[in-house]
């Protein structure tokens, strides 16, 4: 278990929040506490009381995805994955990464580590995620794989006038897109989707799929082969990039 070191560039120790977090991030180093986790993503992300600048932050988080045991290390791989990326937009600068480029850096390693030796699918799915996140070229990281993990994208159709919502289905249930929740009923409508022919596929979605294969994860593969597939709106019939709208609903 790594330590939460202090050095000469954190604040001063009764600074109330440099207290609350180092604690916080000493909990979440034992792996027995997963409150500590959910009240840094609350802190750190989703409402802002704690700064994502602070010294402590990303060099622990480091430390724990180098030093930490599989849970740990993933866990601090995908927050640390998760802020970089808020950063960027809320800032729409890379200040954050330029402030700290050798943490980043050594996540990402950590991050590429990690994805090698995971087995369990959605495990692996997450730390594909923070690979992404923590390069920091796409923004939408989270929304690709949230897609890979549920097995399902809740989409828009793109015609202008904002045609239809609509589900994107691919894994146990079948491969397909309809404009209703398929759970509710067996009757609705279904439209084959169209996966990409993996020898097509180009960018991102051949990098990915090329990956997912050399880490022994087929079916990860496979279900990206939908992903930058295309679906077709069960209203319009137009057929569409599943990813493109995917990237649009995380702009
Ligand atoms: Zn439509």
């Amino acid at each position: 278990m790594p330590e939460v070191t202090t050095s000469s560039s954190v604040p001063p120790a009764h600074d109330a929040d440099s207290d609350r977090l180092r604690a916080l991030l000493e909990r979440a180093a034992t792996g027995r506490d997963s409150q500590a986790w959910s009240d840094l993503w609350t802190e750190l992300y989703h409402n802002g009381s704690l700064d994502v600048a602070h010294p402590l932050v990303l060099p622990t988080l480091a430390d724990l995805a180098e030093t930490g045991k599989a849970d740990e290390a993933a866990s601090a791989l995908h927050l640390a994955g998760a802020l970089l990326v808020q950063a960027d937009q809320r800032y729409e600068t890379r200040n954050l990464r330029h402030q700290y480029t050798p943490e980043v850096a050594r996540l990402l390693g950590a991050a590429n580590r990690w994805r090698q030796v995971t087995a369990a699918r959605n495990d692996y799915c997450y730390l594909v995620e923070a690979v992404l996140n923590l390069e920091g070229d796409i923004h939408w990281a989270e929304g690709l794989v949230r897609g890979v993990v549920s097995e399902e994208y809740e989409l828009e159709c793109p015609d202008p006038d904002g045609c239809a919502s609509l589900w994107v289905i691919f894994g146990e249930r079948g491969f397909f897109s309809t404009a209703e929740d398929h759970a509710l009923s067996d009757d609705v409508e279904t439209l084959p989707l169209h996966p990409a022919d993996p020898r097509a596929l180009e960018g991102l979605g051949r990098r990915l799929y090329d990956l997912a294969l050399a880490d022994g994860h087929e079916e990860v593969a496979r279900a990206l082969t939908y992903a930058f597939g295309e679906a077709t709106c069960p209203e319009c019939r137009q057929r569409f990039s599943v990813i493109g709208q995917v990237v649009t609903a995380s702009s």
